[in-house]
């Protein structure tokens, strides 16, 4: 399947990866919308957050634990935000799940 971030998952495209296990991967956002953006990604293919099962749950969570270990990494003790967009109204543009993580100045709330 074409898909960029499985390319990325198998190394094919490089990314600036801040960390890697079995299971997930997290790398800087190309485009950063904040002094931190990361991305997290399942190495699985899974289109979106909309695809979601309970049988994931673990994966869910692991990927939860990797984003409280950056966010202790990187000293985001003041906060930081956690966005997963789902579909073409949400602004998803890569169909492969993904959480972002952004820190680093103010988040406007409710988002744009
Ligand atoms: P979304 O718009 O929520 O689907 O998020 C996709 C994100 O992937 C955007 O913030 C893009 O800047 C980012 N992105 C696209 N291509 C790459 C790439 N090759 N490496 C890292 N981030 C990327």
């Amino acid at each position: 399947m074409d898909c960029l971030f499985c390319s990325i998952a198998a190394g094919e495209i490089p990314a600036k990866t801040v960390y890697e296990d079995d299971l997930v991967m997290a790398f800087h956002d190309i485009a950063p919308a904040a002094p931190v953006h990361i991305l997290l990604i399942p190495k699985p293919h899974i289109p979106s957050a909309a695809a979601l099962t309970e049988r994931d749950g673990d994966l869910v969570g692991h990927i939860f634990a990797v984003i409280a270990r950056l966010a202790k990494e990187y000293e985001l003790e003041e906060g930081f935000r956690v966005v997963s967009n789902v579909g073409a109204l949400a602004g998803q543009s890569v169909p492969h799940l993904h959480f972002h993580l952004l820190s680093g100045r103010a988040l406007a709330w409710p988002p744009g």
